[in-house]
């Protein structure tokens, strides 16, 4: 769907007066100051459009198809890596890759499957400028981590290098953080510990 605004061509009139040549000009400048203030307008009334595929946005901020192809995790997973099961192994029970090689951290919850339409989210948002995604991302990422969230003390985001930081103008996880905490209602680290 798209809008479009026409420019009408000027009537043509027998060889105006200088009276005249002005005022058509002043309503020229109108005209155009009009198309430019009805375009700021149309812009603003247009309906959002999907981040991944620019078609129209249902209520949950995608498009019915690329929300279909999210794919969120949802229990049964490893307590330790969140990372999901394809069968219910019972209460407590953690995957192989936890048991072999344990992390550093106690526990890791992740929103979606990383697959194509997460990895174009994702990266809309690390390299492409659309910081509109991080209150959207923000929840999902709050309500996967809801039980961990509970016990939290505050949220620590990872701290960007300045030369990304100079690159990208902004850290991601800062803005996602935000929206974890608006969520939640848990503080935002002033520093990293
Ligand atoms: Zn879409």
């Amino acid at each position: 769907m798209a809008l479009q605004v026409t420019e009408q061509q000027p009537l043509a009139e027998p060889r105006p007066s200088r009276f005249a040549r002005l005022g058509a000009s002043m309503r020229t400048g109108f005209r155009a100051g009009f198309r430019v203030a009805a375009g700021r307008t149309l812009n603003v009334a247009l309906p959002p459009l999907c981040p991944a595929c620019r078609s129209l946005v249902g209520e949950n901020g995608l498009s019915a198809n690329c929300w279909g192809k999210l794919s969120f995790i949802a229990p049964p997973y490893c307590e330790r890596l969140g990372i999901p099961f394809a069968y219910d192994p019972g209460a407590g029970v953690l995957s192989m890759q936890a048991l072999a090689d344990p992390p550093a951290y106690q526990r890791a919850r992740a929103a979606v499957r990383y697959n194509d339409i997460a990895r174009t989210l994702v990266h809309a948002l690390k390299y492409g400028d659309r910081i509109e995604l991080a209150p959207l991302m923000g929840r999902w990422i709050a309500r996967a981590g809801q039980e961990l969230l509970t016990q939290a003390d505050a949220l620590v985001p990872v701290p960007l290098h300045w030369r990304r930081l100079w690159m990208h103008r902004f850290n991601q996880s800062i803005l996602l953080s935000k929206a974890i905490s608006y969520t939640s209602g848990v503080p935002i680290a002033e520093t990293a510990p």
